[in-house]
């Protein structure tokens, strides 16, 4: 392809993502066709001579692979949580696609790494995060793909610090622990599985029945337990915003149990952090002078593409230590210079993306205050929908609402509250998940697209009310 045929055949690709946008609202949320469905439409092999125009693949995308998408930017689309993009992440993203470059060391492309620096602490300030997360102390911040990387990464460090380095050998005899709610996220348990730790690495800890946050007391039992038994207590992972309810583990209290037992804190807020971009949603934060690692996703909640997940250390030595593995043919001066950030050894794989990009073309294009108007929307959304569950006696709010997730149920049995979330998403107008509160079928409603207005947030609530309407009564 020609820099003349990219050019005409780019036009195209932006012109159909730009159509995307401004029709999507008019499609069902979610697809309603069987397995199979967009397999059975593709040829079983690729055409053996190209040259087959952009064109043929746009119809194609239309035809078959479109009506076999959920719509994630859809504005009724309130599962799971948003993972929303943005025109300025596309933007950002494309450009880095169009160079090419790998930013595994400094020396394989210096502004992609300091770019990359500069935008971290960028961050670093628009959360408010403590200075020792700063490139300008000790600490220092990367982008990683996902959440799951930057626990697993966490993990190694902590793995490494609790043993010299030597928690491979050690592992043998002595036994390392992770420590996270009962809530915590999925990918804890399969970072301590990738770090050898076996099935039983993770201690599950209890969390307060009302805030389902995690009990710092129950947390101090089980490490002394571990102690008691000869183990080694590693690395205790709080969460700030819980994937199911959004529920807030109190920091200061971990952390100062982290602090008395010297154990690693690594704080997941995937979801939540953005929202510390708002001065009054940082009390969500609290604690966080005690972290050792935290990390939250861009890519959910503040309108940049995944992949993106932004990952600080309070050590980035440590970190470094504990990853770095030098062969012989990225040996290059820069680096032994020990001037120069290489951010391979702040993540699992070798290569990677020119990812600052698409968080620089976000940042400059929304600014501060128009991430801040991003957030305060989705929180002023949830709200707004949590008065209509809330004046409505048949249904409950089950769970506190700080950011722009709602918890709700019907008063009646779980079968009856699984019946009510498949009639509304079969509407295809919007699509919400679930989860288990206290062990109970919760609805989710979570918000985040920015297309998402009150007129959405309403439709959403009338399809839910004509549903329990039409439901049998247990
Ligand atoms: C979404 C989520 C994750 C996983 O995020 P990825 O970036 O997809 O790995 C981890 N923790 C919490 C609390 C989450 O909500």
């Amino acid at each position: 392809m020609s820099p003349d045929e990219f050019r005409r055949a780019g036009y195209a690709v932006i012109d159909w993502i730009a159509d995307y946008w401004a029709t999507v609202e008019q499609r069902r949320v979610t697809p309603a066709d069987p397995p199979g469905t967009v397999a059975s439409a593709l040829p079983t092999a690729p055409p053996t001579v190209g040259g087959e125009p952009v064109e043929a693949v746009l119809a194609d995308l239309d035809s078959i692979v479109v009506p076999g998408l959920t719509h994630w930017q859809h504005p009724g689309f309130f599962g799971y949580f948003p993972a929303n993009t943005s025109g300025p992440s596309i933007l950002g993203d494309l450009v880095s696609s169009g160079l090419g470059v790998q930013g595994m060391l400094w020396a394989t492309s210096p502004a992609c790494t300091e770019l990359e620096t500069v935008l971290m602490d960028w961050l670093a300030h628009l959360l408010d995060l403590p200075r020792r997360f700063h490139s300008t102390g000790s600490g220092g911040g990367a982008i990683q793909d996902s959440a799951s990387s930057a626990t697993l990464v966490a993990t190694l460090a902590a793995l490494h610090r609790a043993s010299r380095g030597r928690w491979r050998e050690n592992g043998i005899d002595r036994r390392y622990r992770a420590y996270t709610s009962t809530h915590g996220h999925s990918s804890i348990e399969k970072a301590a599985r990738i770090a050898g730790l076996g099935a039983d690495g993770v201690r599950p800890i209890d969390v307060d029945p009302d805030s389902q946050a995690l009990l710092p007391a129950a947390l101090r039992a089980a490490i002394e337990a571990d102690l008691a038994a000869g183990d080694i207590p590693a690395i205790v992972v709080a969460t700030i915003g819980t994937t199911s309810t959004t529920a807030i583990d109190p920091v200061p209290e971990i952390g100062a149990i982290c602090a008395e037992y010297g154990i690693w804190l690594h704080i997941d807020a995937a979801y939540a952090g953005s929202a510390a971009v708002c001065p009054e949603l940082r009390w969500s934060h609290a604690g966080l002078e005690y972290a050792d690692s935290y990390c939250f996703d861009p890519h959910k909640w503040l309108l940049t593409g995944f992949d993106c997940d932004a990952f600080w250390v309070a050590d980035r030595a440590e970190l470094v230590e504990a990853l770095t593995v030098l062969p012989e043919f990225l040996r290059n001066a820069a680096t032994e210079s020990g001037a120069v950030i290489d951010y391979r050894d702040w993540q699992v794989p070798l290569g990677r993306r020119f990812r600052a990009l698409k968080l620089w073309f976000v940042l400059r294009w929304y600014g501060v205050e128009g991430l801040r108007a991003h957030i305060r929307s989705g929180v002023a959304l949830a709200a707004r929908f949590a008065e209509q569950v809330r004046a409505d006696d048949r249904f409950d709010v089950v769970a506190a609402h700080p950011f722009s997730l709602v918890c709700f149920r019907l008063r009646a049995d779980d079968d009856t509250n699984a019946a009510l979330l498949a009639e509304v998403n079969g509407s295809g107008r919007v699509h919400l998940t679930h989860t288990r509160v206290s062990g109970r079928y919760t609805l989710r409603l979570a918000v985040g697209a920015p297309q998402t207005t009150e007129a959405h947030i309403d439709e959403a609530w009338r399809l839910l009310s004509a549903a329990a309407d039409n439901l049998p009564t247990p």
